[in-house]
């Protein structure tokens, strides 16, 4: 995929190298019986599943529009699998705004990124 992006600081591989690296140090301090380790790991996968789910939605708006066919391609999945993947982020996540406005507490839903739906409300 021929990318056109600016020049950035790092390269994506290397902050893959990088994140690896971290990755595999946690998996060194479990060996060494370190239990916190593992479970942070398993906090990893989230974020890994949110930042795949947020840069895919991101790399389809503009000024990049990218089809889905090609986020899908890059990730190793369908168009569809693509597209519901980006889609993830608009799903209920459970957690409420804690703003205020000028009826009291906002406690509208959020979305994946915690961005509230009514903040043009917030005071
Ligand atoms: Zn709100």
């Amino acid at each position: 995929m021929t990318t056109t992006h600016p020049k950035r600081e790092r390269e994506a591989p290397e902050l893959q190298a990088a994140i690896t690296r971290l990755t595999r140090a946690l998996v060194a301090r479990a060996a060494d019986g370190d239990t916190e380790a593992l479970s942070c790991l398993a906090a990893c996968d989230e974020i890994v599943a949110q930042a795949k789910s947020e840069a895919a939605a991101a790399l389809h708006q503009p000024p990049w529009s990218y089809s889905w066919y090609m986020i899908g391609s890059e990730l190793g999945i369908t168009r569809q699998g693509a597209q519901q993947l980006a889609h993830r982020n608009h799903h209920d996540t459970g957690r409420r705004c804690e703003a205020q406005t000028r009826k009291g507490l906002c406690n509208d839903r959020l979305d994946g990124y915690g961005n509230c739906p009514s903040a043009a409300k917030h005071i």
